[in-house]
């Protein structure tokens, strides 16, 4: 089963990026080509019934995953990223960490109004990260069709926050 093959694939680093975290780390998955399209393919199919314009992908690992589900679900491939890496002009979201702020930015041209916007990332743990990408798309006036990860961290309940945004809220695996 996918999910069984995902969970022993991945590694658990302990103590990564800090003292007390295990780190839920997905290369071992990406070195498996077969496992990487089985993944594709089971994103893909969770969002069958969700219509959906563009992905954005949120950096760094959810653009792994991302454009290969923008390429599956033919559309276009839009992505989020950390303040001053992107070289057009950006529209920008400020959010908390557990210590200090961060900024998340997209183009301004990015979504038009009215576009439904899947955002996808590798893992959905509070939340915060995505409910910042979630104001980018508003800001540009378009909707969040959905949220779509590989992992989710459900003891941290980061899928409450994002009922605000949209009604779906896909995972492959959960803990
Ligand atoms: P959140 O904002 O608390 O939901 O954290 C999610 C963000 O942190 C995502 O962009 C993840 O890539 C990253 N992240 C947090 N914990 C892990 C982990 O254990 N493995 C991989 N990424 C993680």
């Amino acid at each position: 089963m996918l999910q069984t093959k995902i969970k022993q694939t991945l590694r658990d680093v302990a103590d990564f990026p800090k003292p007390g975290i295990v780190f839920k780390d997905i290369t071992p998955v990406l070195k498996d080509a077969a496992l990487c399209a089985e993944i594709t393919e089971a994103l893909a199919l969770q969002l069958k019934d969700v219509k959906i314009d563009v992905v954005a992908g949120i950096e760094s690992r959810g653009f792994l995953f991302g454009l290969a589900l923008a390429q599956a679900l033919k559309v276009p491939f839009v992505p989020i990223r950390k303040a001053g890496k992107l070289p057009y002009k950006t529209i920008q979201q400020a959010y908390e960490l557990e210590y200090g702020s961060a900024i998340l930015e997209v183009h301004e041209d990015a979504f038009t109004a009215g576009q439904n916007v899947l955002i996808h990332d590798d893992l959905l743990a509070t939340g915060g990260t995505v409910v910042a990408a979630s104001k980018l798309v508003n800001q540009l006036q378009a909707n969040v069709a959905a949220y779509s990860f590989l992992i989710s961290l459900d003891f941290l309940n980061g899928k409450q926050k994002l009922a605000d945004f949209s009604k779906h809220t896909f995972s492959l695996v959960s803990y």
